[in-house]
């Protein structure tokens, strides 16, 4: 895929489709205000280009034959200072889907062309108002479920990531350039301190440990944990679900336009949007336990990140739940045993969690298991006012230069030349840089911005 051209202006709906107080037509480029006028009578026939930034302007939208589609208001922002960094025209018209397509259809016959999904933002990215970890906070903010999600994206967008990273960045710059003066000007520097270099790459590479650090709980909070409550009929799954719907401190804002499943709840468990799904289809006949039951529930556990296994106390574990137990394998799970009102459980393990779904007893604890086994048992790091990773993708790319400055560690130490050294500090550099998106492909940038709504 080709990256669009800068050069064409673009429209189109910024607010969600659907009926609403006000719809907001965004258009960006070179054409933007022209594009506007064209299709626009506002006082005294002003140009819009001669209005100041960040003002409001009347309007009215006319049809071809001269009629009025809608009365809207203009707002005028011009390059560089608006969110693309282009001429920018926001129309806010009457929040109704006829006059919003009429309008956009007129702009579309006037030299604008609809935008692909994401490509304000893209354009954003590239005309250098904002990097693109901040450009992917963007996108962030939009999807954010839970409040913390919302924290750790307006972090990311603020660009606390991006000056950790580019400090890091920094750092190994130093070194290169010390590297390079060493080979290309010897008379002149000397010999290179290997040294200083040694302690100039730990300092970074202790750095992007820190920043590693928080990259589990940082992804966790973004992309959110799907968790599969499994068991028996009537040991108390849908109760359950309940019991921690109710204790959720937050309610998890569902995404809208989703169809829900009617067994899948979303549940913010300490910061943690969780989906959490109720296997009732683990309904058997007690012979065909092994066989349906089996598969059935197989379907339902394949992709959880975690298992609520939940055994009735008041019976005690069966084979059922035996049979249930085995086929979990090596997917992370915890033992539940619910109504524990009624009779403690007898053969429960250290770290089975004890519940009643009736009377919320244990319901919090359990929260904090959750949370801590989503953690993989890493420690939940709240008050860091620090950069955090909150995607896959700055993980690896920090992974990987971590990985090449240990290749320079060592070909230091093994007093290699000047060259070899460079070569495993600049791939560290451009590692880094694709966090940041200097050193990123146009495919990973392709990739990242069409995961973005239209109108974004
Ligand atoms: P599911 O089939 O696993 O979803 O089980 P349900 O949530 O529908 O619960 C089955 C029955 O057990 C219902 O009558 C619940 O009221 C009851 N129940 C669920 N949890 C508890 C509990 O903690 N204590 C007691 N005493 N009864 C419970
Ligand atoms: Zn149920």
């Amino acid at each position: 895929q080709v990256t669009p051209s800068l050069d064409d202006t673009i429209c189109s709906l910024a607010t969600p489709p659907g009926v609403g107080g006000i719809g907001v037509i965004r258009i960006s480029g070179p054409a933007a205000f022209a594009v506007a006028d064209a299709v626009t009578r506002r006082p005294r026939s002003v140009p819009s280009a001669s209005f100041a930034g960040h003002t409001l302007h009347r309007a009215d939208v006319l049809a071809q034959d001269g009629s009025v589609i809608d009365d809207v208001l203009l707002a005028i922002f011009h390059a560089p200072r608006s969110y693309t960094g282009e001429n920018v025209v926001e129309v806010s018209a009457h929040g109704g889907p006829v006059p919003l397509r009429r309008i956009l259809s007129r702009l579309l016959t006037h030299g604008a062309r609809l935008a692909q999904p994401g490509e304000f933002t893209q354009r954003a990215f590239l005309n250098g108002k904002m990097d693109l970890a901040q450009a992917e906070a963007v996108g962030d903010i939009i999807a954010a479920r839970t409040d913390e999600a919302l924290a750790l994206a307006r972090s990311q967008q603020s660009g606390r990531l991006s000056s950790e990273v580019a400090e890091i960045r920094h750092v190994i710059l130093g070194v290169m350039a010390r590297i390079e003066a060493s080979i290309d000007f010897p008379e002149d520097v000397g010999e290179l301190d290997t040294d200083l270099c040694e302690r100039e790459i730990q300092d970074a590479q202790a750095r992007i440990a820190r920043l590693l650090a928080t990259a589990d709980r940082g992804i966790l909070v973004r992309e959110g944990l799907k968790m599969v409550l499994a068991g028996r009929p009537n040991v108390g799954k849908s109760s359950l679900l309940n019991a921690l719907l109710r204790v959720s401190r937050a309610i998890v804002t569902p995404i809208p336009g989703t169809t829900r499943d009617t067994l899948e709840e979303s549940v913010n468990i300490r910061g943690i949007p969780v989906r959490a799904v109720d296997t009732a289809g683990v309904r058997d006949t007690d012979d065909l336990v092994e066989k349906l039951g089996v598969e059935r529930s197989m379907e339902s556990l394949r992709g959880a990140d975690l298992v609520l296994l939940i055994l009735d106390a008041a019976v005690g574990e069966t084979d059922e739940d035996r049979a249930l137990r085995a086929q979990l394998g090596s997917t992370p799970h915890v033992i539940v045993w619910n109504k524990c009102d009624l009779q403690t459980p007898e053969n429960a393990g250290p770290d089975d969690a004890r519940v009643s779904a009736s009377t919320g007893e244990g319901i919090e604890a359990l929260e904090e298991t959750i949370a801590h086994r989503a953690l993989s048992g890493g420690v939940i790091d709240t008050g860091s006012a620090g950069a955090v990773i909150s995607h896959s993708r700055h993980r690896h790319a920090l992974e990987a230069a971590q990985a090449r400055l240990d290749d320079a560690l060592a070909t230091l130490r093994g007093h290699m030349p000047a060259d070899f050294i460079s070569i495993d500090v600049r791939g560290a550099l451009l590692s880094l840089g694709e966090v940041t998106g200097e050193t990123a492909t146009e495919d990973i940038i392709h990739e990242i911005f069409s995961r973005f709504c239209i109108g974004k």
